[in-house]
This record gives C-alpha cells, sequence and structure tokens, in this order.
C-alpha cells in the first residue's frame, strides 16, 4: 500500500533548479527524513508533496488510504502538516489549537494525552503568544497530530527544541508512524536517524540525490 507517489518531480525558481526530477513513494508504517544542506529543496518537495507548491514537472499521487482528491484539495483531517513557521492560530488556547484542527473528525484520539506526550499539559490553556517557540512548535505537532492523519509532513519540528524535547518531538512522530501514518520529516537534527526508517538525501543544486 502506498500513501504517496512522487514521479519525476522538479522545481525551479527563476531559472535557477531548486530540485532535479525526484521520484519516491511513501508507506503507511514509515518514517522517512528528508535531509540535505540548507537551501537543497526540503522545503520545496514538502510543498510539493503537500499540494501546496506546484511542480514543474511530475505528479504527486495520493494513494489509497487517502482520499482520491489532488493534494490540493486534501482535507485537512488525512494530512498533518508541520510547518516551519508554525503557525499555530494565535486567538486559540493550546488545546483549542489541537480541538480545532480536530474538530471534523470523531478518531477517538485522546488530545489531553496528546499534549501529555509534548510535554504541552501545563501550556493547554495559554495562548501562543504565552508560551515559547519551543513549546509554540511542540503545539504545531499536537495539532498535526491531532485527526491521526494517514500522512504528516514536518518541516524542521525540532528546530526549536532542546535535546530532551528533539527527543520528545521525534518520538512521538514515530508514535505516529508506528501507528500507521506516513511520516516525512525533513530536518537535518542528528537526532533523527536513530528513529528512521529511511532517508531520501537532497544533496543541492546540480549535484546527484
Ligand atoms: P531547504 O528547505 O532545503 O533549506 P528550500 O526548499 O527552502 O530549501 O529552498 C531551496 C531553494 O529554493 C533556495 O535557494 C531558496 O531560496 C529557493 N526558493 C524556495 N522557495 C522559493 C520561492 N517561493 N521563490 C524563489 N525561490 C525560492
Ligand atoms: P481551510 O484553510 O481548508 O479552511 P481550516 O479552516 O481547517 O482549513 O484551517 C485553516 C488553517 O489551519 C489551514 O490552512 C492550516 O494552516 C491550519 N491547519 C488546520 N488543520 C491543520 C492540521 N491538521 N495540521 C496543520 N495545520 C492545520
Amino acid at each position: 500500500m502506498t500513501v504517496l507517489t512522487l514521479a519525476e518531480v522538479s522545481k525551479s525558481y527563476r531559472g535557477t533548479q531548486v530540485l532535479r526530477p525526484i521520484s519516491f513513494e511513501l508507506h503507511p508504517g514509515e518514517l522517512v527524513a528528508l535531509t540535505g544542506p540548507s537551501g537543497s529543496g526540503k522545503s520545496t518537495l514538502l510543498m510539493i508533496a503537500g499540494g501546496w507548491e506546484t511542480p514543474d514537472t511530475g505528479t504527486v499521487t495520493p494513494g489509497a488510504p487517502l482520499p482520491a482528491v489532488p493534494m490540493a484539495r486534501m482535507p485537512w483531517q488525512h494530512l498533518g502538516f508541520v510547518p516551519q513557521s508554525i503557525g499555530l492560530f494565535e486567538e486559540l488556547t493550546v488545546a483549542d489549537n489541537l480541538a480545532f484542527a480536530a474538530r471534523t473528525v470523531d478518531t477517538g484520539a485522546d488530545l489531553a494525552k496528546l499534549l501529555e506526550t509534548l510535554d504541552l499539559a501545563k501550556f493547554a490553556d495559554r495562548l501562543p503568544t504565552e508560551i515559547s517557540r519551543g513549546e509554540q512548535q511542540r503545539a504545531a505537532v499536537g495539532r498535526a497530530l491531532a485527526t491521526a492523519p494517514a500522512l504528516v509532513l514536518a518541516d524542521e519540528p525540532t528546530s526549536h527544541q532542546d535535546r530532551t524535547h528533539a527527543e520528545v518531538v521525534l518520538a512521538r512522530l514515530r508514535t505516529a508512524a508506528d501507528a500507521g501514518a506516513a511520516v516525512l520529516v525533513a530536518s537535518h537534527d542528528p537526532l533523527l536517524a536513530a528513529h528512521t526508517d529511511r532517508t531520501i538525501a537532497l544533496t543541492g543544486a546540480g549535484a546527484e540525490h
């Protein structure tokens, strides 16, 4: 079974090739690392995978665990996204950010437990402006996982974490994969390797993938 298939996807910005044609599949239950130096196209590839950017060539095709609609129209409950920019709902508490994301689904997901697992229990009733950047980022991870989505895309999800909390985040993403999600994590955090099934390495413009 395949959750997402990328075939010969490439992208240029103003004549500069950011992504040379790349193909891969994501399967249920696997956590895949997307690595590469800064500027090698990790974010661009995640945005294409999620349907927020259009590739110049190639296709992005959702598989059986996802509804048969183009990624650009994929409902959020099937697609958990941790943006590099975090982007919480500023007017909602941490708990309500998760509850809002999960409002259309009844996964039986225990959001209080999810917050606890992310070491956020004591911040549940705080607004994003009342917690640290690292705590905000963990809340964004919680929001992405609140619907138990079939596909999770995470862009540098440990960039604002100390080592302990980076492990917390990666372990929770691993748990999501173990529960059946396909999880793609763009990161150069060395801690990630211990949690991944395989790695897709981008090497930057002009080089081989
Ligand atoms: P990474 O996530 O690996 O750091 P990015 O995907 O963010 O890499 O960026 C790859 C390259 O594409 C960079 O050189 C970046 O400046 C460029 N780039 C990304 N998005 C845009 C855009 N919207 N317009 C122009 N250039 C972009
Ligand atoms: P839409 O933009 O399709 O109306 P919503 O109102 O549900 O979607 O959500 C608005 C924004 O909230 C989305 O564009 C996205 O930035 C964020 N969001 C919602 N649900 C999630 C989720 N499960 N994971 C990550 N971000 C989410």
